[in-house]
């Protein structure tokens, strides 16, 4: 099968390789199309040290099953699923109540030993499927891992019927939380970016007011924008020092505050417990959980997410340097980019 190889920092190769063999507990996917996820190209460049070469990435997938082990044949062959990404041990606590993505030996798909989807097929445990419902394309189940982690911090969080939310950072994770803080019954869905162009952007995508941080005050804004009272709930996705700080100067007393954005690793964030203490507010980490993947389906068929405006840009795996320098470039402004295999 044809694969892209990641074969060293910053390289990587279109090479046949063998098609996956498949354990008992596992399904064979043939790759209908993957999402090209800013962290797989991190772990590229090397600027996130997370696996290493050489190795098969992706690990948002959007398959067809055609092959399945002996203990997976309840799997219907030809139905099109995504593929959720944590792996857990299986024995632990947290694995036995179904938490795989607290499993203290959780692996991913996309990092070994786990292939990932930039690839004609691959394996992946038989749990870890979900079904794409069928007025779901490819391209939008493709990038369908992308909005799982946001809408899993909100589902967790909640979003109170008619409360202001304050969303910093436009990018796709931006984009998913403005569209997940509007389908869970937000009022007001506040975005704020330092790129207008970008910002304007998510006007689309359902946010109701805009604040550029390059020439407006986000305090005052903010303050006017909610008669001073504060948000609601804030999600933070930048991973900015400055912004992470501020975040307790924005919130309403009782209000929770959403991370989401990595900080850099020498990152030196001095976190203002006084104002959280005296707010009582609430402070949350976001990442993936099972558990939000066939709600979130349920979501983007009903046409409450959209993922299909998400995807920007297009590409055949061959030119998945192409995808990736793109990515790192911003020049055409991607939201999302998918990759086919197959074509
Ligand atoms: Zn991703
Ligand atoms: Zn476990």
């Amino acid at each position: 099968m044809k694969a892209a190889v990641w074969t060293d920092y910053g390289k990587i190769e279109i090479k046949e390789v063998p098609v996956p063999e498949i354990g008992k507990n596992e399904a064979l996917l043939k790759v209908r199309a993957a999402g090209v996820c800013v962290t797989d190209l991190h772990v590229f460049t090397g600027k996130f040290l997370y696996g290493k070469p050489p190795h098969i990435l992706g690990h948002e997938i959007c398959g067809e099953i055609v092959k399945t082990g002996e203990d997976a044949k309840d799997l219907p062959l030809g139905m099109r699923v995504v593929v959720e990404t944590s792996v857990g041990c299986g024995k632990c606590d947290e694995c036995k109540k179904g938490n795989r993505h607290l499993c203290a030996n959780r692996e991913e798909i996309g990092t070994a030993p786990y292939a990932g989807g930039y690839a004609q097929y691959v394996k992946v445990p038989a749990q870890n499927v979900v079904p794409v419902a069928d007025n779901v394309s490819d391209e939008e189940a493709a990038i369908f891992e992308s909005v799982v982690c946001p809408c899993g911090g909100l589902m967790r969080l909640g979003v109170k019927f008619g409360e202001t939310v304050a969303v910093f950072g436009v990018g796709p994770a931006g984009i998913a939380f403005i569209q997940t803080a509007k389908a869970l019954g937000a009022g007001r869905v506040i975005a704020i970016a330092r790129n207008r162009k970008r910002l304007e952007r998510v006007l689309h995508f359902g946010a109701d007011e805009i604040i550029c941080s390059a020439d407006e005050d986000v305090a005052a804004r903010l303050s006017q924008l909610t008669d001073g009272k504060g948000v609601d709930l804030i999600c933070e996705t930048t991973g900015a020092e400055k912004i992470i700080e501020e975040t307790a100067d924005y919130i309403a007393n009782g209000g929770r505050i959403l991370l989401y954005g990595l900080p850099a690793e020498n990152s030196d964030i001095s976190f203002p417990v006084k104002s959280i203490i005296m707010k009582q507010a609430q402070v949350d980490g976001v990442e993936n959980n099972p558990f939000v993947w066939r709600p979130l389906m349920k979501l983007v068929s009903g046409g409450r997410i959209n993922l299909k405006d998400m995807v920007t840009h297009t590409f055949s795996l061959d030119k998945i340097e192409d995808a990736f320098s793109l990515l790192e470039n911003k020049k055409e402004d991607p939201i999302k980019i998918v990759v086919y295999p197959w074509k």
